[in-house]
């Protein structure tokens, strides 16, 4: 059987960086020569990448997968569905009995050998070996994210990710400069690095290894590369302790780098981040924050708070919002704490009712959005560059929209331009006249 009469069907759940592991997947099983399906009823086998960060997120990727499986059992001939990722990894060995509609299970370490899996489902035969590519990436749009590592050794007390992508592992710098190159020659406009751990890039490669050996070197490499095409660099998920001196600079003084900084904070307690299993206190934070916006013109900060720790106190989050507050952070993602299946504080006393939880996010929710609109608001009058992303069908008709630098893509908002016709990627420099939530409206100037 020829592998090429095939298509597959992908479907990504969770994260940017399951995203970019069904890339990987897809250019590998491209390379060894199938096609891709649009929908189920032109697929002859699904794949599904699955996120299981969170109880809800793994609910979500079982939900999905059993109503795949219906609409498959529904159709007129079987399509074998293969499930990848984070469940399979946390949760391998129970699946096979749990999920019998699956017919392979993939663990995120074991996605490279996709296509053999594919095949045997398939009955393909290959005399020779599939070719295995270098990574080329499937980006169609404006911005592109790039893995830079894999898997987290911190072990924070609520989380369940190191147990299940495993230990951290830089990806080299040759192939991260590679991919960045590739993917601006093909048209990306902004390359968003990204890993569970992005601050200690490098600390794991080997010390004779060439070329950058810590994330500040890695950003300035990244932007000499793809100079001198006009390109934005953005780094996503830094820890705390992760802003040293020297990523800071780097920040500020290499022109691609937006001074745009993702810290998830999680708490701003010293006790409730001690027994989180993270570092740090609220005076510590308090003097992160001031020095990054004293020695980074224009730094916009976004971070991560999560509510209702086992043990919170109602002074704790009192606290936190005090702090959210005064920090006056741009944008915030707030998440109620989960009770994760092997993690730590999973098994702590002290933990807090759905009520009380419920009432706390609110209370978070509504102070991170205030900020947040009030931050958004704030660049009105402003003149400052915008990527165009495409166009959004609207009441009015179709509307081309796109992301200022200040804003992450596909968490921070949109500007919405005032021009009917721009090409996906062309960055223009565009007046913000109003704003709604975390919404611009803008008057492209040039
Ligand atoms: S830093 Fe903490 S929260 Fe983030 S992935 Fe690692 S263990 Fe999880």
């Amino acid at each position: 059987m020829d592998s090429s009469t095939r298509s597959l069907l992908f479907i990504t759940l969770g994260c940017a960086k399951n995203e970019v592991d069904t890339d990987r997947m897809r250019s590998l099983l491209s390379a060894a020569g199938y096609d891709e399906a649009s929908d189920v009823e032109s697929a002859d086998l699904v794949i599904i990448n699955t996120c299981s960060f969170l109880a809800s997120a793994t609910s979500e990727s079982i939900e999905t997968t059993l109503e795949l499986a219906d609409e498959v059992a529904s159709g007129v001939r079987s399509v074998p569905i293969v499930m990848c990722g984070c469940v399979p990894s946390r949760y391998g060995d129970d699946l096979p009995d749990e999920l019998p509609e699956v017919a392979a299970f993939v663990r995120a370490d074991e996605e490279d050998g996709i296509v053999g899996v594919v095949d045997s489902l398939l009955g393909v035969e290959r005399a020779v070996p599939a070719h295995i590519p270098q990574i080329k990436r499937t980006v169609e749009g404006s911005v592109a994210y790039l893995k830079i590592s894999d898997g987290c050794d911190r072990f924070c007390s609520f989380c369940a990710i190191p147990y299940i992508r495993g230990r951290y592992h830089s990806r080299s710098a040759s192939s991260i400069i590679d991919e960045a190159r590739d993917l601006v020659a093909g048209g990306v406009r902004e390359l968003v690095l990204i890993g569970q751990d992005t601050g200690i890039w490098g600390q794991d490669l080997p010390e004779e290894s060439e070329g950058p050996h810590n994330l500040a070197q890695l950003l300035v490499a990244v932007a000499e590369a793809v100079r001198p095409e006009h390109v934005w660099v953005r780094v996503l998920y830094l820890q705390p302790e992760g802003m040293t001196d020297e990523l800071i600079s780097a920040i500020r003084d290499t022109p691609e780098v937006l001074p745009y900084i993702d810290i998830p904070v999680q708490h701003c307690s010293a006790r409730v981040l001690d027994a989180m299993n993270r570092s740090g206190s609220e005076e510590e934070l308090d003097e992160l924050f001031a020095r990054l916006r004293r020695e980074i013109p224009g730094m916009v900060i976004r971070t991560t708070y999560l509510v209702a720790f086992p043990g919170e106190t109602d002074d704790e989050h009192e606290a936190m919002l005090a702090f959210m507050d005064r920090t006056g952070f741009d944008y915030t993602s707030v998440f109620a704490y989960s009770r994760e299946d092997g993690t730590r504080a999973a098994k702590m006393d002290g933990q807090i009712d759905e009520e009380l939880k419920l009432e706390r996010t609110q209370a978070a929710m509504d102070l991170a959005e205030s900020l947040g609109f009030a931050a958004t608001a704030a660049h009105v009058g402003e003149v400052a560059e915008v990527i165009v992303d495409g166009i959004e069908e609207t009441e009015d008709g179709p509307e081309l929209i796109g992301h200022a630098w200040f804003q992450a893509p596909d968490c921070d908002g949109a500007v919405h331009l005032d021009i009917d016709e721009a090409g996906v990627g062309d960055i223009l420099k565009v007046e913000f006249t109003d704003s709604f939530c975390y919404e611009l409206i803008g008057h492209v100037v040039e």
